[in-house]
């Protein structure tokens, strides 16, 4: 009789709970449409009749729980959706779940015509009742338009491709599949498909809790976790606080393991060898790809080395990013993943990340360039380290340079080396080669503009404690 009870008393309570999201929605969404005009022309109303609403009130307050639960949003439906920011835009429900501890459904939104990092959890008072009509492709062209708006209100000029790539990259707008060749759309649908929800909301990792950007795959239960709890220098992941804290009594690292090979003040970098610390530099890709999109290695890490970035004090080394590298690579990559830790970010340590490879690569006598695709804050990363690098070199030097020339000095390859100096328009196609073309002005121009960046932190390479490894030999045909 008393579990009865408490049924009927906890329907009772979710019907009411439920009838009050509702009700919020259509006041939030009543507002709207007295307020946003321009958004109006584009919803098409799908407003729940008076009818049915009523019918679930009457069998809400004395009926089975079963009519009175709260009914979950379709997926595959657009909505509109409030972002963190408070703005309204349209987003598809890729996933549902059900929060027993708040008792009410949660959603897993992608926002159209953002990165995927941006897809989040979002709860039903988030999600605008009406539905939003995705064949209405008005949305899509304003969204442009406002885009363009916002750039030419810097300058009058037309945007050029360049500053056009600049703003979607700051902004993480995703390229539609239209407006991707045939091969990265395939391959990009695919990639979605298998990682559409991200269900690890959080980790806690040192004394940072961090907010995830992408799926992992952590195994079976780990994955479907809302929080993991991960130990900061063993990289050992957990489910619940309790066995993260008993963990943290027993676990006796306190440094990445592998040899230190780069110490400077409080920065010190580690050479981890994925085959002779193979659950390490698996969790480490675990771990990365939370923040990574593409990233494809996570068990198969033998074939590589990892470079772990640290901020040493007198508890430990803590972890701050690191890059991976194949130990052969035969696209000539010299940086396979490449991440620094969310709190660690715009304090200059992905750069020197970028510049550690380039001296590891200089030392190799070889030049090298990221493995593709790169993700939107590696390119603009990236992109500042080459235009750091070159402009440096050409302001010094006096005399004629050609891209030859530059990519053996700095380890950069050709191709990276035109495409920047292209974005700077330092670069001639003149007789079926490309010449450097630059004047002592535009170079100054260019290191006082605000798109140039001197780096934070440099590598004093007087405290690199390293020579490259012997290559294996090479392997004969037919023989794995
Ligand atoms: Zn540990």
């Amino acid at each position: 009789m008393k579990n009865n009870r408490q049924i009927l008393l906890s329907a009772l309570v979710r019907a009411k709970l439920s009838r009050l999201c509702n009700k919020m929605a259509d006041s939030v969404s009543d507002m709207e449409n007295v307020g946003e005009k321009l958004e109006n022309a584009f919803i098409k109303q799908e407003r729940r009749t008076e009818n049915s609403q009523s019918d679930n009130k009457v069998s809400g307050d004395n009926e089975d729980a079963d009519s009175v639960e709260e009914q979950p949003l379709d997926i595959g439906e657009h909505y509109l959706v409030r972002r963190s920011d408070g703005s309204w835009h349209p987003a598809e429900v890729i996933q549902t779940r059900y929060n027993d501890a708040e008792i009410h459904y949660e959603y897993y939104v992608h926002y159209e015509g953002y990165n995927r990092r941006l897809d989040e959890w979002v709860q039903r008072d988030r999600v605008m009742i009406s539905h939003f009509d995705m064949s209405d492709h008005q949305w899509k062209n304003s969204e442009r338009i406002s885009a363009g708006d916002l750039l030419s209100d810097q300058s009058d000029r037309k945007i050029t491709r360049n500053q056009k790539r600049r703003h979607d990259e700051i902004n993480h707008i995703q390229k539609t599949y239209a407006e991707m060749d045939p091969t990265t759309a395939a391959l990009e649908k695919e990639h979605e498909a298998i990682t559409k929800v991200k269900y690890i909301d959080r980790i806690q990792i040192g004394r940072y809790e961090i907010d995830t950007w992408y799926f992992s795959p952590y195994p079976e239960e780990y994955g479907k976790q809302s929080k993991l709890w991960i130990c900061e220098y063993c990289l050992k992941y957990m489910r619940l606080e309790k066995t993260y804290r008993y963990h943290l009594s027993e676990c006796t690292w306190r440094m990445p393991p592998g040899k230190e090979i780069y110490r400077k003040g409080t920065l010190s970098i580690w050479e981890v060898d994925g085959k002779d610390h193979k659950i390490y530099s698996q969790n480490l890709c675990l771990l990365a790809k939370l923040f990574l999109d593409h990233k494809t290695l996570y068990f198969d890490v033998e074939p590589f080395l990892f470079y772990i970035l640290c901020e040493v004090d007198k508890h430990g080394a803590h972890l701050v990013g690191y890059f991976s590298k194949e130990k052969e690579s035969p696209d000539g990559n010299n940086v396979a993943c490449i991440l620094t830790l969310p709190p660690y970010q715009r304090q200059g340590y992905g750069k020197l990340l970028i510049a550690f490879s380039y001296e590891l690569s200089k030392m190799e006598a070889a030049v090298g360039s990221p493995e593709k695709p790169l993700s939107d804050l590696g390119k603009l990363s990236y992109r500042s380290y080459w235009s750091w690098v070159l402009l440096e070199i050409l302001r010094d030097f006096r005399g004629t340079l050609s891209i030859k020339d530059l990519s053996e000095m700095t380890s950069i390859t050709q191709t990276d080396i035109i495409s920047t100096l292209q974005s700077m328009n330092m670069v001639k196609y003149w007789k079926g080669q490309h010449v450097i073309c630059v004047t002592p002005k535009l170079v100054e121009e260019h290191i006082k503009s605000s798109q140039f960046k001197r780096p934070r932190l440099v590598v004093d390479t007087s405290a690199l404690r390293w020579a490259p490894p012997r290559k294996a030999q090479p392997t004969r045909p037919g023989k794995k």
